[in-house]
């Protein structure tokens, strides 16, 4: 760049000024690569990468959230649909874009939270570990429902949601509707409570259709999603 500011003649406060802004862009981008794989992706898929013909209705509703601003109002984000309709790919791809917006992620299943949150708890330090974790601007809970929590593990992650809302964003994504979320957090009064903070300020994504995965295969539906409701 020296070689060119003087065969251009710059000024020194305009070679400066370009210096500067290629060091603050390449330490932008090398800060988002960080936060990318800090946060703990399972893979990494991009907005870029998702085919919009198959799930033509969230393409509106995504595109609204690509700008970032849900987690500078600390808005939730659900992804609800049967399996392999891209819950995880875009709860991924809303990560990365909030990584390269400065924000900091973490990724894990709502099983991982809930060891995490049971581990803390047990050494007498969940509240620093809630404390800790809202200074993550993005956290991202897939595949709630998967499997039921113990009465302890439905607390632990009520508290969970409870010290983000109003806050920082959650991303959840679940194979179940709102209403099998009763049976998950095994009480009733516990998902209802729940559902209330988490979909306060949200948007609520029902990605529908068949499997991704399955494709091509010559299979529709998996049999186990045949009779179930679409989420609701
Ligand atoms: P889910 O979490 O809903 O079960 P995934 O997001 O894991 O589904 O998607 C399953 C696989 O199919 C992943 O490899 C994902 O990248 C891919 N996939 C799903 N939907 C799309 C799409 N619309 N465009 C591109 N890839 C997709
Ligand atoms: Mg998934």
């Amino acid at each position: 760049m020296a070689d060119q500011a003087r065969d251009a003649g710059w000024s020194f406060e305009d070679y400066l000024a370009a210096v500067l802004e290629r060091e603050v862009s390449a330490r932008n981008a090398s800060g988002a690569e960080q936060r990318i794989k800090a946060a703990g992706f399972p893979a990494r898929k991009t907005l870029e990468d998702f085919d919009w013909d198959a799930q033509p209705t969230a393409r509106q509703q995504i595109a609204g959230l690509a700008s970032g601003g849900f987690l500078l109002e600390a808005q939730n984000v659900v992804l609800l649909g049967p399996p392999g309709t891209g819950k995880t790919h875009l709860a991924t791809a809303l990560g990365i874009v909030a990584a390269r917006h400065g924000h900091r992620v973490l990724f894990a299943t709502a099983t991982d939270w809930v060891t995490r949150l049971t581990d803390a708890h047990r050494q007498g330090r969940l509240p620093q570990e809630l404390a800790r974790l809202r200074r993550y601007g993005l956290i991202i809970v897939d595949e709630v429902g998967y499997l039921p929590f113990e009465q302890d593990a439905a607390n632990l992650f009520f508290q969970l949601v409870s010290s983000r809302y109003e806050h920082a964003s959650l991303i959840l994504t679940s194979n179940l509707p709102f209403s099998g979320w009763g049976g998950v957090f095994g009480d009733q009064a516990v998902a209802a409570a729940m559902i209330d903070r988490i979909v306060h300020h949200a948007d609520v994504l029902t990605l529908k259709g068949a499997s991704y995965r399955l494709r091509g295969r010559g299979i529709d539906s998996l049999p186990s999603i045949r009779t179930q409701d679409p989420a609701d």
